[in-house]
């Protein structure tokens, strides 16, 4: 039973190296137990599997499933009453979200990403609380939501051993408040501290337990050069050599991370400390990137290190532009990440892939900025490079897993679109919230036609809900009142830091 046949107009299987996608028109998939068996005409597909059921139709297009390359929550920043700021001053103002239960929140962001074709996520985990016993407790209801929708994740859980709040020591940033405000610091900042040896043993527990999962992986995720020393950057460089798997590290996202390196570095860089560090590689995924310089990004190409481009948010938070022309042109292998959220303030993937193919268009009559099928090509197999699956997904091929997202033609060809309008064009300039029919994970349909096939969405919108209708906790109160008298400090503290060039 578990074959099935999925058509389409046209099945877009992959990008070419050239940048042109590889498309069979009246085309069809076959699967079998979650893995791509065949694909070819329809006719042909049909003939020789007839007794599968097909999914899709001559009147959809089909694409390989999405991959989010660099996500964190379900509850919006925004919706907590964050509101959009420089990244440094939005880090204080998260001080202030609420306690939210992980599972309902986890299957929140999940039911967007699904229904806008993504059928693998990048899960890095920032706020676990400790003790160990509870961070395990933490990650697990994360990963028990993704096993309950059928979704495919890889899930990290963010490493840090200093500068917890701003780019500087903790102590003496606690010694610089006032007295009260310092001890409300203090007492804030105990919840932070988390041994490494405790986030490595939490690594190592789940990497064992989810070892023969097809759809869970766990990876690492030191959260970035300001927030971790060198000495764990060395354990971790050396566990993920050990256990052959990815690292995620957000790095140079705002020009305050950049002096913060270069102060640190004396003046080398954070790449090139990374270099030395023996951390560049395939294994590695730097998350934004927006600061590196051209000869950080050769380096980059020369090591086979990937990057993530997170454009709402580069866009939101004030981060600036990464180099997503050059980085490419350099043959660095880019994925796409929604991070905290999209510039809808939702997890529409196709919105997303539309925002990269757009913002990078530069003044001036040459072509600037990726292409649709460029585009597309970042969205899943550069993706699935930076995961754990690596080549088991991101394209349609033979052998590898049934992860397909199915476009009706009517989501963005009516009432018309010319012949001449290259399709995979079409579907990332118009497809909108709502657009994708299907979406099949490891040949299982987890989304049909707006109804996730094991979880009731109601029930877990009316929960999530109903726990954040309650009053605020006395904790939730309180650290609002931190956030709020910390922001001045914080604002002071990068006064000393001036915007690079
Ligand atoms: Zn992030």
């Amino acid at each position: 039973m578990a074959s099935s046949i999925i058509r389409g107009r046209h099945v877009v299987c992959r990008v070419d190296p050239a940048g042109r996608p590889v498309i069979v028109d009246d085309g069809a998939v076959f699967q079998r137990d979650g893995r791509i068996v065949e694909i070819g005409p329809f006719a042909d597909i049909s003939r020789k599997h007839e007794a599968d059921p097909t999914i899709g139709s001559g009147d959809d297009v089909v694409l390989p499933g999405l991959v989010n390359s660099h996500h964190h929550l379900g509850i919006t920043p925004f919706q907590h009453g964050v509101p959009d700021l420089p990244l440094e001053l939005w880090l204080a103002a998260r001080i202030g979200m609420r306690d939210v239960d992980p599972y309902l929140d986890t299957l929140y962001s999940a039911f967007e990403m699904i229904a806008s074709g993504v059928t693998t996520v990048q899960h890095l985990h920032g706020r676990g609380p400790p003790p160990l016993a509870r961070m395990h407790a933490s990650a697990k209801a994360v990963i028990r939501a993704y096993e309950a929708i059928g979704m495919r994740a890889s899930y990290s859980y963010g490493i840090r051993d200093q500068n917890r709040l701003v780019y500087g020591d903790d102590d003496a940033f606690a010694a610089s408040l006032p007295p009260v405000l310092g001890d409300r610091f203090r007492a804030w900042l105990r919840e932070q501290i988390i041994p490494v040896d405790d986030c490595i043993a939490l690594f190592e527990t789940l990497h064992a337990e989810y070892r023969s999962s097809e759809r869970i992986r766990i990876q690492l995720a030191p959260v970035n050069l300001q927030w971790c020393s060198d000495q764990t950057l060395a354990r971790i460089r050396d566990l993920a050599e050990r256990h052959d798997v990815p690292i995620h590290m957000h790095l140079l996202e705002t020009p305050y991370q950049k002096d913060y390196a270069a102060q640190r570095t004396g003046g080398i860089g954070a790449v090139v400390h990374l270099d030395r560090l023996g951390m560049l590689g395939p294994r590695l995924t730097l998350g934004h990137a927006v600061w590196v310089t051209e000869n950080e990004i050769g380096r980059l190409a020369e090591t086979g290190t990937c990057v993530c481009h997170n454009c709402s948010s580069n866009i939101r938070l004030q981060s600036g532009k990464a180099p997503i022309d050059a980085l490419l042109a350099a043959g660095v292998p880019v994925a796409i990440g929604i991070d905290e959220a999209g510039i809808n303030d939702d997890r529409d993937m196709i919105q997303e892939m539309r925002l990269v193919a757009s913002a990078h268009r530069m003044p001036g009559h040459s072509r600037t900025g990726p292409g649709a099928a460029e585009t597309l090509r970042m969205a899943t197999e550069y993706g699935a490079r930076t995961t754990p699956f690596g080549a088991h997904i991101g394209t349609l091929e033979p052998g590898r897993a049934a992860d397909m997202a199915v476009v009706p033609m009517r989501a963005f060809a009516e009432p018309y679109l010319d012949e001449s309008v290259p399709i995979v064009d079409a579907v990332l300039q118009r497809t909108r919230r709502g657009g994708v029919s299907t979406v099949i994970v490891a040949g299982e349909v987890v989304y049909d036609h707006g109804r996730f096939t094991r979880v009731d969405r109601d029930a877990v919108l009316a929960e999530l809900s109903a726990a954040l209708r309650q009053p605020l906790s006395d904790a939730e109160r309180a650290r609002r009142e931190t956030s709020a008298s910390l922001m001045p400090h914080v604002r002071k503290f990068y006064e000393g830091y001036g915007p690079v060039s």
